[in-house]
């Protein structure tokens, strides 16, 4: 005889739901921020206590929630973003499934508080395993307040899961940063236990908010990239090639404003950088790819953290000729640097980098010499630590280095171009690139002003080289890391 099949009751279907979306706090506050980003609010606060599994707290200046629609906002498949089916391809929006609410509500204790601006009079509403209460009068500004106490409270199981305080709080650190990165017209404030531990100006440029959350540092070692294969736009910053990093945590990648893990990003860009980073070495990158939404779906991961690409191909040769393009260029600007600017710069200290987790010249240099024991580089002028040591560094790196480097990219991509015309099979995006105004060649203006430029450097830099085939890179490039 079959088992007894049971329908399960609404409040157990919730938990489970629940758990697709809440795994830890930080899952609470991505989606609690990604809502206050999409009621168009403009400063956003977080504020979290014991890792945030005591506390969450966010506030917003966005346009608030009608007290009519205030406990609708709270059940599963309640969304004021799409409507019928057809809006599944067109995502302009961070949120979509109208499930986060329920499912934060379901594991937490939910206090809400919120005022339209058309409306005097705020609302307080107060939601606790999913039962919710009545609606209330409360003196409010403009925009929404959503604390959320005691993540897993009704779940004793899952809160087993829960790292340390110290380890949570850090995962929402880091969510607070990449959305603030997105965002840089937001002034993001992230207070921890209290404590204030970052504030971004808002002032719509991406650099400010890389200099306010990596430091001067990482901001000042960045190329910038602006690149176009259409339909895709590839735009932000990348690291200069002298400078690497020995992990993954400053890859940044956003897909319409949203960030994603992409592993065809990641691939393309480290392709982008092949002879000119050592084994083991990464490049940062804050990275925007844009494209139609349709050819992108945003639906394939519960935490929204993964995509799914129309045309991989695609994507990977707008992110690879984006990065190459912008390297050439970059060492093109470097080759161009008088005798005396070289040895101006060469004379410069080197980074340092802090722990593992630092960065560090990619390749031995003339400017310093390694400390045994300590894994830093040591240089006598070596610029001081940033205030709370995050990066040692502070300063651009050695021009020579730099030099041998870019003769070893202008010979590699020469060879590459060569092997290119005899394969005659070139892809058709990149082989069309030379003829387009709006391809690499038109961003000269909105490149920022280099040094001196040399007379090799000023002529039209012929196309870069287009991209290995997909699959072969891909394969090959995760096969080996
Ligand atoms: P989704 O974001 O997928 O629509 P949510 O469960 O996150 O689903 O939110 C449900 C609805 O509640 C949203 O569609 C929106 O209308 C409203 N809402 C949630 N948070 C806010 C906020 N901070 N400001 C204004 N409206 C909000
Ligand atoms: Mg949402």
């Amino acid at each position: 005889m079959g088992q007894k099949i049971n329908l399960l009751q609404g409040h157990v279907a919730e938990l489970i739901a629940a758990g697709e979306v809440v795994e830890r706090p930080s899952s609470i506050v991505k989606e609690l921020i990604e809502n206050a980003i999409d009621a168009g609010a403009n400063a956003i606060t977080v504020e979290i206590g014991e890792g945030g599994i005591r506390l969450i707290r966010i506030t917003d200046n966005g346009g608030g929630i009608g007290r009519e629609d205030v406990p609708t906002a709270f059940l599963r498949h309640a969304t004021s973003k799409i409507a019928c089916e057809e809006d599944l391809s067109h995502i302009g929006t961070l949120g979509f499934r109208g499930e986060a609410l329920a499912a934060i509500a379901a594991v937490c204790r939910v206090e809400l508080l919120t005022r339209t601006p058309d409306s005097q009079l705020g609302t307080r509403y107060c939601i606790e395993g999913g039962v919710g209460g009545e609606c209330e009068d409360a003196g409010c500004p403009q925009g929404t307040t959503i604390i959320a106490r005691d993540i897993f409270y009704n779940t004793p199981a899952r809160m087993k899961f829960l790292k340390k305080n110290v380890t949570e709080g850090n995962a929402v650190e880091s969510v607070v940063q990449k959305t603030a990165l997105s965002h840089p017209q937001i002034s993001f404030r992230f207070i921890r236990d209290g404590v204030d531990k970052l504030h971004t100006p808002g002032t719509g440029r991406l650099k400010d908010a890389v200099r306010e959350l990596f430091g001067r540092s990482v901001a000042d070692n960045l190329i910038e990239v602006s690149h176009e294969v259409p339909p895709y736009r590839v735009s932000g910053y990348i690291s200069k090639p002298q400078y690497a990093k020995s992990n993954r945590t400053l890859q940044h990648f956003y897909v319409n404003g949203r960030f994603v893990k992409t592993k065809t990003g990641m691939a393309a860009l480290e392709q982008g950088y092949k002879n000119v980073l050592m084994a083991g070495k990464f490049p940062a990158c804050f990275l925007f790819i844009e494209m139609p939404s349709e050819l992108v779906d945003v639906n394939v991961h519960p935490a929204k953290i993964e995509v799914r690409f129309a045309a991989e191909n695609d994507v990977f040769r707008a992110v690879y000729t984006a990065a190459k393009s912008a390297i050439l260029n970059f060492s093109d600007q470097t080759a161009a640097l008088s005798p005396a600017q070289a040895k101006a710069a060469a004379e410069q200290p080197l980074p340092l980098e802090k722990g593992t987790g630092g960065w560090r010249p990619a390749a031995p240099s003339t400017g310093g010499s390694a400390v045994r024991g300590t894994g830093e580089l040591h240089s006598p002028t070596a610029a001081p630590r940033t205030p709370d040591g995050r990066y040692g560094i502070g300063v651009s790196g050695a021009a020579a280095d730099l030099l041998r480097r870019s003769a070893t990219l202008r010979a590699e991509a020469q060879r590459e171009r060569s092997e290119s015309t005899a394969e005659r099979s070139v892809p058709k995006a990149v082989s069309q690139q030379p003829s387009r105004p709006s391809g690499v060649f038109s961003a000269g203006a909105e490149r920022r002003p280099g040094p001196a430029p040399h007379q090799a450097a000023t002529r039209p830099r012929p196309p870069p080289p287009p991209p290995p085939r997909l699959p072969t890179v891909v394969r090959a490039y995760l096969g080996k890391r």
